[in-house]
This record gives structure tokens, C-alpha cells and sequence, in this order.
């Protein structure tokens, strides 16, 4: 096909929205490891989730075997203020590089919260409200998951209480600022609200934080507040379930053009959009359908996948979540302060973390300097201003349609652009002065972190 049919921007209808989520577990033969209490090492169950997570979220968390859940109506209302998004041939990227390759790109960047983060919030948000309850306590890095939980929490009428990584607070005030427009109470983590807070400042002082410090202390406030639980915008399953829609969706497009995406390529940070992305791709091939290259990008500062160890280990920096089996640079490991908030996180889904261990994806690390060298470059010719994070995906995409063009290759890349970087212009000020830096761990600094993973 050419330019005459397949358009610049393939959008769905509404009624070819998805009415149900899918739960990739349920087509693994081998389910990701399950969850386990770090006091007894026994599985988590519903009762013991519960404690923290609203009880159908909870059960959600549990059920690798139901491949589609329905999105209640309440839902799929919502997603239509700025669903279905567009999936986005970028034939101005594919001439400026001179590439045979076709591109494309899944645009979740079209709403307030300028980022994929909507999708699991407003789902979470609903369960909350639907459970009688007062509100939610939550962490975000960048600042994305806070905007769309506060979001949620606005149109369900209930509050929201959000611990913002300390770097994040002082670098991005206007996000902090829409949070507050939309009702939530933001504090700088580690702040010196919460005993762990106060522990870790003690710890490291002058810590910029991380997302698992202020994992912790969004988990300790809410286990102080009747009425209240913990909701969390990555990593966990259920995210990745409600974060399906993007695959799903994604995947209509193609199929109603004919189009077979060959390489599908996402930027990992917990691993909820790659995840969801990929989701209904992936179970084609558990099924023996198709066959797909999927690459998982993530920054070499922070390199849970091409790095880090797959074992059990704490989903935050002070060790109060449940153990979970992932790829993980050690939960007390403080990634530097590099531009890609959403990116920072010490471990990885799962779900994902079991796909990558069976082989089914690649994960590759890439420099933030080269990330946002790809970012400009795509700015320039797309028109979007893509946020830090989702400039992964676009660097190694860029990288794959350059290799096609070396090979001569027509290849269909798809990859997921999961924001705008509206609030990340400290970090374009920086790069644009020549004055970003890239930062690489050292082998002994990733032996120091995995060092005390707990014992299972
Ligand atoms: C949070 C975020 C990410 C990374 O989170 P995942 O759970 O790995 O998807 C990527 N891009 C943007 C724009 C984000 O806000």
C-alpha cells in the first residue's frame, strides 16, 4: 500500500474502541512468579492485597488465567474524552531519513496528562470510588502519574495525596501545579512526613529520590489513614492490563489497513506501556500466530533488563511492598539524575520481565544525549514534542529504520510515543546548551546495590 491508503493518522471509531482489556498471563504457559510476602515468602493472596490495593484491583493482581476482562462502561466513557488516539504513519521521519522502512507510532501523548498514564489511573480511580472509598495515596516520578491519577481522582470526586520524587518537585513546578489545579496534595519525596521519609533523608542526605523511596512513603500514608489505599502506575499486572487498551487498539488499526507490524519497539521504565503495547502481539506469539520483534529500550543509567538480575526483590526503596520476581538493579539502587523521570526505576514488571527472560523481546540501554538528539530530530519533522522517556522508543526507531535503510529492508516498525515533553524543558534547556551529561553506572555500583537482594 501507499500514501493514498493508509492516511497520516489511523483513527479508530469509537464503537471500534476495545470493550475488554487483555491479560496477556493468561496465554504464558510459564505465568510470571507470583508475588510473595516478604514475612512468610508465601504468595500473596486477595486478603493479604487488600490491606492496600482496592479488592477488585487486588484481584485483578492475581488472575493470570482470565484472558479479557470487561472495561465497565463508567471506563470506556472517560477514555472517550481522548481515546481512541491516533495511530501515526510518520511518513515526514521516514523521508527525512531516507528509509524504505514504514514507521509508525501509537500517540498516547493527546490528553492533559500528556501521557499513557490515564489509561490505568482512571481505571484505578473508578475501582476506588466503586469500593466506597476516600481517597488514594500514590508516588510518581516525573510527575505524568501524578497529573493522570489527579485527573481521575478529580472526575470520581475523591482525594489525592501524591509523593513526587524530590529531583522531579524542583525541576517540573508547572506539573506539581496541574496536579494542584486538580485537587491533589503534593509533597517532595523523601519528604519528612513519613518515618521511612525521615529515614532515608537521614540515610542519604541530599538524596534527589527515587520512585521507590516515594513508593514507600505513598504505602506508609496510606496504611495511616482510614479509608484510603495505594494505587501505583507502572509495574504492577493489573497496569499492564488496563494498559492494553494502546495494544489493542494499535492493533485494530494495523489489521484494518493490512498492515503486519515486524518490529515493535517501547521505552521500559516499569514497563506498563511497552507491556500494554505489546500485550496482544505477544499473545499471537504464545498462541503460535505470528511472529514479531519486540524491542523493550531503557536508559543505560538506569538498566533494569540489560543490567540487572532476575530475582525477587522489593518493589521500593524501604522494603515495605511485597517481593516480586523481575530484573531489578537492587530496590536500594539511586539511579542519577537523569531527564527521563518516568525511566528511573530500580526493577521491571513481571509480566515483562518473564517475557524477556523466555526470549520473546529484546531489551537494548541508550544514552539520554543520543535520546534527545532523536528527539529533536523527530520534533523537527512530526511536529509532537515528545516527552524524555518515549524518546527511547524514537532513538531506537530511528536506529532500526537506518539499519533498513543500510539492508534495503521494508520493514513495519511500530513503536509507542507514550507523551509530550510540554513540562520536560529544563532538560530540553540543557541539552539544547550543550550542557546534558551521560551517566553510567559502574559494574561495582550494580554489584553494591544487588548485593543485599533479599533471601527467598
Ligand atoms: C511513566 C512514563 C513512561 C514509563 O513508564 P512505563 O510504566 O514503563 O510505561 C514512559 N513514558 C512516559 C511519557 C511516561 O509518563
Amino acid at each position: 500500500m501507499n500514501k493514498t491508503t493508509i492516511p497520516y493518522k489511523i483513527y479508530l471509531d469509537e464503537q471500534e474502541m476495545p470493550k475488554q482489556w487483555y491479560n496477556v498471563r493468561a496465554d504464558m504457559k510459564k505465568k510470571p512468579a507470583p508475588l510473595l510476602n516478604p514475612a512468610t515468602l508465601q504468595p500473596m493472596t486477595v486478603e493479604d492485597l487488600e490491606a492496600v490495593f482496592c479488592t477488585e484491583l487486588a484481584k485483578q493482581e492475581l488472575d493470570d488465567t482470565t484472558a479479557y476482562f470487561d472495561i465497565p462502561e463508567e471506563i470506556r466513557n472517560f477514555y472517550k474524552m481522548y481515546r481512541p488516539s491516533p495511530l501515526v504513519r510518520a511518513y515526514c521521519l521516514e523521508e527525512k531519513l531516507g528509509t524504505p522502512a514504514h514507521i509508525y507510532y501509537k500517540f498516547e501523548g493527546n490528553n492533559t496528562s500528556g501521557s499513557h498514564k490515564l489509561n490505568s489511573a482512571i481505571a484505578q480511580a473508578y475501582y476506588a470510588k466503586k469500593q466506597g472509598l476516600k481517597g488514594v495515596t500514590t508516588e510518581t516520578g516525573a510527575g505524568q502519574w501524578g497529573t493522570a491519577l489527579s485527573m481521575a481522582c478529580s472526575y470520581f470526586d475523591l482525594d489525592c495525596q501524591v509523593y513526587m520524587v524530590k529531583c522531579s518537585y524542583e525541576q517540573k513546578p508547572f506539573r506539581r501545579e496541574v496536579m494542584r489545579t486538580y485537587g491533589a496534595t503534593v509533597t517532595p519525596s523523601p519528604s519528612m512526613t513519613t518515618e521511612i521519609g525521615r529515614k532515608i533523608n537521614a540515610e542519604f542526605p541530599g538524596t534527589t529520590g527515587s520512585l521507590g523511596c516515594a513508593i514507600s512513603e505513598a504505602v506508609e500514608a496510606e496504611t495511616k489513614q482510614e479509608g484510603y489505599r495505594y494505587v501505583l502506575g507502572s509495574v504492577l499486572a493489573q497496569v499492564l492490563l488496563h494498559q492494553s487498551v494502546i495494544g489493542l487498539e494499535t492493533k485494530t488499526a494495523l489489521d484494518k489497513y493490512g498492515v503486519k507490524a515486524d518490529v515493535i519497539i517501547g521505552c521500559a521504565g516499569g514497563g506498563s506501556n511497552l507491556g500494554g503495547l505489546i500485550s496482544p502481539f505477544v499473545g499471537e506469539m504464545l498462541r503460535g500466530e505470528n511472529d514479531y520483534q519486540i524491542i523493550a529500550v531503557e536508559p543505560a543509567s538506569c538498566p533494569s533488563l540489560t543490567r540487572g538480575k532476575y530475582a525477587y526483590d522489593f518493589c521500593d526503596t524501604g522494603k515495605v511492598t511485597p517481593l516480586a520476581k523481575m530484573y531489578t538493579l537492587g530496590s536500594e539502587f539511586i539511579p542519577s539524575a537523569n531527564h527521563a523521570g518516568g525511566l528511573r526505576y530500580h526493577g521491571m514488571s513481571s509480566i515483562v520481565s518473564e517475557l524477556y527472560d523466555q526470549g520473546l523481546l529484546e531489551a537494548r540501554s541508550v544514552e539520554q544525549t543520543e535520546v534527545f538528539k532523536a528527539a529533536e530530530q523527530f520534533a523537527r519533522v512530526e511536529g509532537i514534542l515528545p516527552a524524555p522517556e518515549s524518546s527511547h522508543a524514537i532513538k531506537v526507531a530511528i536506529d532500526e529504520a537506518l539499519r533498513c535503510k543500510e539492508t534495503g529492508e521494508e520493514k513495519n516498525i511500530v513503536f509507542g510515543l507514550t507523551g509530550t515533553g510540554y513540562f520536560d524543558m529544563v532538560a530540553y534547556q540543557k541539552y539544547n546548551d550543550g550542557e546534558m551529561g551521560d551517566y553510567i553506572p559502574t559494574d561495582e555500583e550494580l554489584a553494591k546495590s544487588l548485593a543485599d537482594l533479599p533471601q527467598t
